[in-house]
């Protein structure tokens, strides 16, 4: 059914480079386990398993190059009115939350990443926009901040963070929306966001994040209102891995939940289904508008190039790869 469809999914892999916590463990020859065939710049091959997927970026991809491939269309998308979504999921430490920019710093233009980099390009756009002398209705730009923790949304913008926006199974309405006019609005956001979130040590890096966090740019003009997501998936590792009991086994599971939630949307969709399984997770609940029809969805995946990660980086490969096997289906091909 024409109307289930999402515009595009596009699906992307980034090596990330050897991480300093696991240098004094590193073999001072050891080589990354990826490997880029020749002649197949779209692929990568990982202990004999060769995966193509739409964007291979190897360990010396610049943040630039980054946006600029993957995410500079999304935004050009969500100036044209559409609802966009960039999401980086992988083992904790591969680099999703720098490539994602979820930094409360101010970052030099090496290491800004995905969300200033879309925030500059918004306000340049749409200052432009607005200074046109026949534009009626301005376009105006704000910034939400909710985190998903143990399946439920906290609004990390509120006066009451501790309060549940919304638990699976209910409606989502939104988390609060600040005005933002330059970066250190942004900056700002970005500060008050990460002091409320729920972080929790694990083996694999002491401040790995248990939580999803996604921040939101809104463009609305008049009645018209789009969103660019930019979600930052908490680690995908094993429970067996991260060492954790009790409350910590349980956000592994739900850590589980929200990925599979968003495949077996696409799934669903592709299959043309009418009824999408949306609040089977509060990841999909709250990103709802953003996977349905009209709709473009980025899925970045990162992976570690070391040999003791090998079995995870298997796993985040394949999952990469089935979410782009719903994507080839004739549901969801590119327009
Ligand atoms: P994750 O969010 O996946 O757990 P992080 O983004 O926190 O991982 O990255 C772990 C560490 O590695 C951070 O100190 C980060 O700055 C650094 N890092 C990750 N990717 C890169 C990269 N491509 N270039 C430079 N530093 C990186
Ligand atoms: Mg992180």
């Amino acid at each position: 059914m024409d109307s289930q469809k999402i515009n595009s999914v596009l699906i992307a892999v980034r090596e990330a480079p050897f991480r300093t916590t696991l240098i004094s463990s590193k073999r001072p020859d050891e080589k990354s386990i990826i490997h880029y065939p020749e002649n197949c710049p779209n692929a990568l091959s990982v202990d004999g398993n060769v995966f193509s997927f739409d964007y291979v970026f190897n360990s010396t991809v610049t943040q630039s190059e980054l946006y600029d491939t993957l995410v500079h269309p999304l935004v050009l998308k969500v100036l044209s009115g559409y609802d966009c979504t960039a999401l980086a999921y992988g083992q904790t430490g591969t680099g999703k939350s720098y490539s994602m920019g979820m930094s409360a710093e101010k970052l030099t233009d090496e290491h800004m990443g995905v969300v200033p980099r879309c925030l500059q390009n918004i306000l340049d756009h749409t200052c432009l926009a607005n200074q046109k002398e026949n534009n009626p209705l301005p376009k105006l730009v704000y910034a939400s901040y909710i985190e998903i923790y143990n399946e439920r949304a906290y609004d990390l913008l509120a006066l009451d963070t501790e309060k549940p926006l919304a638990s699976r199974g209910q409606r989502f309405t939104g988390g609060t929306c600040k005005p933002v006019r330059n970066q250190q609005d942004l900056l700002h956001i970005l500060m008050l966001g990460t002091k409320n979130r729920h972080v929790r040590p694990t083996n694999m890096n002491k401040n790995s994040s248990r939580s999803h966090a996604i921040v939101t740019i809104h463009v609305r003009q008049g009645q018209s209102h789009a969103r660019l997501n930019i979600v930052d998936l908490a680690g995908s590792e094993s429970v067996r891995r991260t060492g954790n009991e009790g409350v910590a086994r349980a956000e592994g599971v739900y850590i589980n939940m929200g990925l599979l939630g968003i495949n077996k949307v696409l799934l669903s969709m592709s299959a043309g289904h009418t009824l999408i399984p949306y609040r089977d997770s509060i990841l999909t609940t709250v990103l709802q508008d953003s996977l349905s029809a009209g709709a473009y969805l980025t899925l970045l995946t990162c992976v570690s190039p070391h040999a003791s990660d090998l079995s995870e980086t298997i796993s985040t490969l394949r999952f990469a790869k089935s979410a782009k096997q719903v994507k080839l289906s004739p549901q969801l091909s590119h327009r």
